[in-house]
């Protein structure tokens, strides 16, 4: 049966590789975006920065809120007086409050299948882990696992696949409108945006997803720097291809998915070079299309079953260095959403969470099916790797709520056609904050309503008064008396107001 598979899964990576080669069109013959010469360089001769300097970059990425050169990226990066550090993240935490305010978005992940045909090294669903229990969800388990999720709350999920014709595009598909088919609560439980975390695809394969309602589609290069990466990744794998993978996010936005994520795992090579590559990535998408990245997402390595690479990697990032990423990253690429995930415990979330972080998840389980069942034992070996924070989303909210951060679970934006080049203009003027911050407080106050534990809701609600505060200062007399009618028609029991 698992030769037979191996079999199966074999041709299947052979007929994937032939054809057009999905990447030539988009590069100026062998030239890539990434260029790793120029970037050596630019750190290089970036080195021993001047304060003066560092604060005369750190002005001008306020004001301007355009993404940083690739020069001023790295002199940020080369900066070696920890005051001056400190000075940097203060920065980073004054953009983010510039750009989105106190909010934060909440998601969780919903892994589908960990039938996989590659084989990266640090991954436990890697083909060869032949400890791992493979599954893959029926339409069946995914609408159960649903139901679980939309009854703590949440309105958006990530969908994880492995790369398999088991979890090909058509089964991706189907978990998609399987997964927004589930109401529960009378409706008022329901999942409103779904992205996706899978293996690269075709534009035609893209083009499915569009039709079904993806919202973003994330593909992380893992690290830009060529060597590292084949070294990580077999060359007899898909995944060992690093231009279609390079050139995916391209073909996604020519498919019309208008929400592309980009990021890198941190711990395979050095965290200075994936900043200035995810810098590059970000401008080229720009150029290219007229739209950054919409996330940008940075997992640290984590352990995992059977995956002896995660303990030995010369590269893991210390707390310190990750808090410098993310506050450069931030600083980089000012309109871009950036993600932590429950890979990160408790207390690196909260002393990072003001460098810039846009969105993060709570609630989160990572095994296939470990929403509905319990795994115990087993839950190792059915899961990619292992979590370091795993409260609850209503724990997790009042936590957020409790240092001054709003949780959002606003979708409208999306539903108005506020996506892709759109909203990136609207994030950069400012404008986006106040829609934003409208459709936050509405969307928090129906999460209070519906979902809150009493102790969470006290602290919602103290939070949602300072809140109405702000905004009566920023908003027009009349949207003011819009929300206050709004909010009062959310107790009263409707749903789904939006600006
Ligand atoms: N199979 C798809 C792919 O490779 O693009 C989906 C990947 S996986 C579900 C999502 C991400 O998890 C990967 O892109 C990788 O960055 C990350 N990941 C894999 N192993 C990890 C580990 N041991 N620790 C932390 N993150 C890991
Ligand atoms: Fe498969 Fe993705 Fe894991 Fe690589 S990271 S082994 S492609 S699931």
């Amino acid at each position: 049966m698992w030769v037979e598979s191996v079999r199966v899964a074999k041709n299947w990576m052979e007929s994937r590789l032939k054809g057009e080669d999905g990447y030539s069109k988009y590069m100026d013959g062998e030239k890539t975006f990434i260029d790793e010469e120029k970037i050596f360089k630019t750190l290089k001769e970036n080195r021993d920065p001047k304060p003066a300097r560092i604060r005369s970059i750190i002005d001008e990425a306020i004001e301007s809120k355009e993404c940083l050169s690739l020069e001023d990226c790295a002199a940020l990066l080369n900066v070696k007086n920890e005051e001056l550090w400190k000075e940097i993240f203060q920065a980073a935490g004054e953009v983010k409050k510039q750009v989105y305010d106190n909010r934060i978005v909440t998601f969780a992940p919903l892994y589908c299948s960990n039938y996989c045909v590659n084989n990266c090294l640090y991954c436990a669903f890697r083909r060869e882990n032949s400890v791992e229990i493979r599954r893959r969800l029926t339409l069946d388990e995914i609408r159960r696992e649903v139901e679980v999720l939309a009854g703590m709350g949440h309105k958006r999920l990530i969908t994880s696949y492995g790369e398999h014709p088991l979890s090909d595009v058509n089964y991706i598909a189907d978990t998609l409108r399987a997964i927004y088919s589930v109401k529960v609560k009378g409706g008022r439980g329901e999942i409103r945006r779904v992205n996706v975390n899978a293996a690269p695809m075709t534009v035609e394969e893209l083009e499915i997803l569009r039709d079904v309602g993806i919202g973003t589609f994330q593909v992380f290069q893992e690290t830009y720097h060529r060597k590292t990466y084949s070294e990580v990744h077999p060359p007899d794998t898909i995944k060992g291809n690093y231009f279609w993978r390079l050139y995916c996010m391209h073909r996604a936005l020519e498919a019309g998915v208008d929400d592309v994520g980009i990021g890198v795992l941190l711990g395979l090579f050095d965290w200075r070079f994936e900043v200035l590559s995810l810098l590059s990535h970000s401008i080229e998408l720009e150029e290219k299309f007229g739209v950054g990245p919409h996330t940008i997402s940075f997992p640290r390595l984590r352990p995992a079953a059977n995956t002896p690479f995660v303990q030995n990697s010369a590269y893991k990032v210390s707390d310190e260095d990750f808090m410098k990423f993310i506050a450069v990253v931030r600083i980089a690429v000012p309109y871009t959403g950036m993600i932590l995930t429950a890979r990160e415990p408790e207390h690196i979330r909260r002393r990072v969470l003001p460098l810039g972080i846009t969105q993060t998840d709570f609630g989160s389980k990572i095994g296939i099916g470990s929403y509905r069942e319990s795994y115990n034992k087993q839950e190792a070996k059915i899961q990619q790797f292992l979590l370091g924070d795993t409260r609850e989303l209503d724990e997790g909210i009042r936590w957020l709520a409790e240092m001054g951060y709003i949780v959002s679970f606003c979708t409208a934006g999306y539903r108005c056609g506020r996506t892709g080049v759109k909203i990136m203009k609207l994030l950069k003027t400012g404008r986006e904050k106040i829609f934003c911050k409208l459709n936050a407080i509405l969307t928090f106050k129906e999460y209070l309503e519906d979902f809150a534990s009493e102790e969470t809701k006290r602290v919602g609600e103290e939070l949602l008064e300072k809140e109405l505060k702000e905004v009566k200062d920023l908003v027009s007399e009349r949207t003011y008396e819009k929300l206050i009618e709004y909010l009062s028609r959310i107790e009263d029991g409707e749903r789904d107001l939006y600006f």
